[in-house]
């Protein structure tokens, strides 16, 4: 810890609010929730979560479109067309947008689309990774490792932080234990530790951490409850439909019903959920035309009982 000097608290009281745009930040009294698919599947699948999510609402939306996926044979993402998907959601609904950058190659392309650089866990240690989206300003998303310590995540922070990028977000996305019931373990203790230790703001991501949509919404309040600036939680139009972690995405209502079960939480802990936008502003955003089909889909699918056991 003394040599992430640049990551650490100087004293009780210092924070560092990280702006995504000139309305959304994180890291002060108001919560970033972040919400959005594992994988940008197509553009029908972003409209509908982003109409859907403006409700909740979430303040960002996320998306991979550069997979980093333990087979070489499952879907990789539509990388650079993922990313020009996910730069017209995010003009069209006013929302910034977090997407993965897995390699120092892709930084500038991802940069150029993306409000949130987002540095993924089996990239925590990536250093030249660390070295290249420090060289810019758009703010970081560093998760924790797999099975890195708290130490480890600190001076990952620091890499991106020496290079002269103050604007970074650390998260908590669950570690690996010796019980598979769980896909992770979420490490809480991790979120108060650093809170403690350093200045920079803390989010927690329970989705990667639980592995099955039904813990999602408890793990997700536990986690406000003990002092994350935010959460990043993966949710989908058709969740069983998910090309990537379907077991642990939410139905695009249940993950609305989330963020407004977290407002009483938040207000506990002094924090608060940014005010609900209207229905009137929901449905001012038309669907293009060629969404009708998807829609019905959709709709059909929300009607289903809610996959968490409720
Ligand atoms: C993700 O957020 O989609 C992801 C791959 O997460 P992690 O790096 O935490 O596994
Ligand atoms: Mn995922």
């Amino acid at each position: 810890m003394l040599e992430a000097k640049l990551a650490k608290k100087n004293n009780p009281h210092h924070k560092t609010v990280v702006a995504l745009t000139e309305s959304v930040s994180c890291g002060g009294r108001e919560l970033l929730v972040i919400g959005g698919p594992c994988s940008v599947e197509s553009m029908e699948q972003m409209e509908e979560t982003a109409a859907h999510l403006g409700a909740a609402p979430v303040q960002a939306l996320r998306g991979g479109v550069f997979k980093p996926r333990t087979s070489p044979y499952a879907f990789q993402g539509l990388g650079v067309e993922g990313l020009e998907i996910l730069s017209r959601i995010s003009r069209r609904h006013k929302v910034p947008v977090v997407t993965e950058v897995m390699s120092p190659d892709q930084v500038a392309a991802v940069a150029g689309h993306a409000d949130v650089l987002q540095v993924g866990s089996r990239n925590m240690q990536n250093f030249e990774l660390l070295k290249a989206v420090g060289q810019q300003r758009k703010p970081v998303l560093l998760k924790r490792g797999l099975s890195a310590t708290i130490e480890e995540l600190l001076l990952a922070a620091e890499y991106i932080l020496a290079q002269g990028n103050p604007n970074v977000i650390l998260c908590e996305r669950g570690i690996r234990s010796f019980d598979t019931f769980t896909r992770n373990v979420l490490d809480l203790g991790a979120v108060v530790v650093l809170k403690q230790l350093t200045h920079l703001p803390v989010i927690v991501d329970p989705s990667h951490a639980a592995g099955k949509r039904e813990l999602v919404a408890d793990l997700a309040r536990a986690a406000i409850a003990c002092g994350a600036d935010g959460l990043m939680i993966e949710c989908h139009p058709v969740p069983e439909q998910s090309v990537s972690d379907a077991r642990q995405a939410l139905s695009l209502p249940d993950m609305v019903e989330l963020v407004h079960s977290l407002r009483p939480i938040a207000e506990a802990v002094g924090r608060k959920i940014a005010g609900e936008r209207t229905k009137v502003q929901l449905s001012v955003v038309a669907p293009p035309a060629d969404l009708a089909g998807q829609r019905a889909l959709h709709g059909e699918a929300a009607r289903r009982p809610p996959a968490c056991g409720r």
